[in-house]
């Protein structure tokens, strides 16, 4: 096993991440930006390396910098986090290069799965359905119309390198489509330095469900059931669940295979997940695949008793995995609220800010991933989420009701939170009777 462990990353994951070092006895390296010296990562890891500037291209995304705190103190192994450099396959494998263990998959998994057209091309090759669309890039707009009128309006157009819900635009019709096409390019030249862009039918009213994933390196591949991600607020997930209210045994198994199958046909080894879109009809679509663990990890940890970091670090150190697809047991029911720092009424625009009073909710059956206390200023350059509240109950009512009453006894003041926005949500109608599909917040917001 690691003796030391450098995690590269920040907030609540990097935290998380050094929890479950500290009872695995393993030592932790955190890393931080000039911005972040009064982060709590820092301040719980044993040591901690400056790697530059506040913005994160200059620190979070330096690999040189990243990979020379590693040497410098020492540690065996790098993990990433999400966001960030976790899906960077170069990084990957610099890591590899520089005899460093990267906690997660290898470099060539996720160059065949972190170029979303790619893995498309690759899914529809392993027998994985996909959404009806291009078969792999996109180059002209004469192709893009040819694509769109013959699965028909609407469509996704969606950036290749494209993640967290930015790069994915919908169009309805051929004028629109030609006015958007070389807009969307630019965009995403801008946002993500490729250009390369797919497309894929609109998928009318689906459900968000994804399906986690654990391999090791003895061709043991598993599911972990799924996570129903339906509640998007501009593509982006806000709460989860597990399981999906309106998910069944014979459907769980069949869409389980699916991802084992999606994730072997690139050798997939750690932990990942594969995301599907899930029609009215029943039918499931393929989108893509994160390879990295995900922000809604610990719904899933919560009903299989699984630890999901100390799994992926198993993993990395050359272990077994020591259960079977029988021994996973899915019990209870829990539910994630994203709790971010903006502010609802304008846009959702970030607030970052002092918090000048701070109450965490307790309890039985509650848990909160976080960095933040009381005092701390969320700076403005990173993402807005700054806790995740999640909840255990018997069943999804207890769920319900317990989230209510943590959101309840949760203080946050200083900065304005959506804490609200998942109270009112907890008590919609559709809510609770789990029938809510990806354009629901986004509808209800205007009524
Ligand atoms: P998950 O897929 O785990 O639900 P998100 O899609 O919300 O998570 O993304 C996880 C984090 O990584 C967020 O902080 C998000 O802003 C960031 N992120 C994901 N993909 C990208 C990307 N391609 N570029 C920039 N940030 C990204
Ligand atoms: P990201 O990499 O940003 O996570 P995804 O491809 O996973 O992007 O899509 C994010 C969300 O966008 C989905 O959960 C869904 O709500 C919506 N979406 C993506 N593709 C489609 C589609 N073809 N039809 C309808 N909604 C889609
Ligand atoms: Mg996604």
């Amino acid at each position: 096993m690691f003796k030391k462990i450098l995690i590269a990353n920040r907030g609540e994951i990097a935290v998380r991440i050094i929890r479950a070092c500290k009872e695995m006895g393993i030592k932790t390296v955190a890393v931080f930006s000039e911005a972040d010296r009064e982060a709590l990562h820092v301040q719980l890891a044993d040591e901690a390396v400056c790697i530059g500037p506040a913005k994160a291209r200059d620190s979070y995304l330096n690999m040189e910098n990243i990979i020379s705190a590693t040497v410098l103190t020492g540690a065996e192994a790098i993990h990433p986090g999400f966001g960030f450099l976790s899906e960077n396959s170069k990084f990957a494998r610099l890591c590899e290069d520089c005899n460093i263990t990267f906690i997660g998959p290898s470099a060539e998994s996720i160059e065949m799965m972190g170029n979303k057209s790619k893995a498309r091309e690759i899914m529809i090759k392993a027998g994985v359905p996909v959404v009806p669309g291009s078969e792999g890039r996109v180059e002209t707009i004469e192709d893009a119309i040819n694509i769109s009128q013959e699965i028909g309006f609407p469509v996704m157009i969606k950036a290749s390198a494209g993640g967290g819900g930015r790069g994915i635009r919908i169009v309805r019709g051929l004028e629109e489509l030609k006015k958007a096409f070389e807009t969307a390019k630019n965009e995403a030249k801008n946002a993500f330095g490729d250009d390369s862009m797919y497309i894929e039918k609109f998928v009318e009213n689906p459900k968000h469900i994804e399906f986690q994933i654990l391999a090791d390196s003895y061709g043991n591949t598993l599911y972990l059931g799924e996570r129903d991600c339906s509640m998007q607020r501009r593509n982006q997930k806000i709460i989860e669940e597990a399981p999906s209210a309106l998910m069944n045994h014979k459907l769980r198994k069949k869409m389980g295979e699916v991802a084992v199958r999606a994730a072997k046909a690139v050798n997939y080894k750690n932990a990942g997940t594969i995301e599907f879109l899930l029609d009215k009809n029943g039918d499931f679509y393929f989108i893509e695949m994160n390879t990295r663990i995900q922000v809604e990890h610990p719904v899933t940890e919560m009903i299989t008793g699984i630890d999901l970091i100390k799994e992926q670090i198993n993993i990395a150190a050359g272990k077994r995995l020591n259960f079977s697809q029988e021994d996973v047991v899915l019990e209870g029911h829990a539910i994630e609220c994203r709790i971010n720092a903006e502010d609802v009424e304008n846009d959702f625009r970030p607030s970052p800010g002092k918090i000048e009073f701070l109450h965490f909710p307790g309890g039985n059956g509650v848990r909160i991933d976080s960095a933040i206390y009381q005092g701390y200023t969320i700076p403005p350059t990173y993402d807005s989420m700054i806790a995740k509240l999640i909840v255990h109950g018997k069943d999804r009512n207890e769920a319900i009701q317990r989230m209510k009453r943590a959101l309840e006894e949760f203080v946050i003041e200083g900065v304005k939170t959506n804490i609200d926005l998942h109270y009112r949500l907890l008590g919609e109608e559709e809510f609770l009777e789990g029938n809510y599909d990806t354009g629901y917040l986004m509808r209800i917001l205007h009524r």
